[in-house]
């Protein structure tokens, strides 16, 4: 088993009930509940940054600072689910916007 949700970074190791379910009722080993329900993903338009900010959302709902979040957030874009995805557009791209984007969220979180 994962030991984190391969969509959205969310622990499981402890918490099997947290799997999320395949189409045949089995539970999948790689994503949780929140995410992959009865075969599919619950958000399948998602991109990797919405589903950051969907979990800091949920965190700061939570009582968490969102540089919490953040930090939580922050390996999100190298799970399986969203680094499969990742295009050769992305690739290209990826050196620039990565480190403006990283510069903006910590100004946010101060
Ligand atoms: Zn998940």
């Amino acid at each position: 088993m994962n030991k984190n949700c391969q969509s959205c970074g969310m622990p499981m190791k402890n918490d099997p009930e947290k799997l999320g379910s395949n189409s045949d009722g089995s539970p999948n080993q790689e994503y949780c509940l929140y995410c992959y329900q009865n075969g599919s993903f619950t958000q399948p338009n998602f991109l990797a940054k919405d589903m950051q900010e969907f979990c800091i959302e949920k965190m700061k709902e939570m009582g968490f600072p969102k540089f919490i979040g953040w930090l939580f957030t922050r390996s999100i874009p190298k799970l399986k689910r969203w680094s499969a995805s990742m295009n050769v557009h992305n690739k290209h791209m990826k050196n620039r916007s990565t480190s403006e984007h990283v510069r903006g969220q910590v100004l946010l979180c101060m």
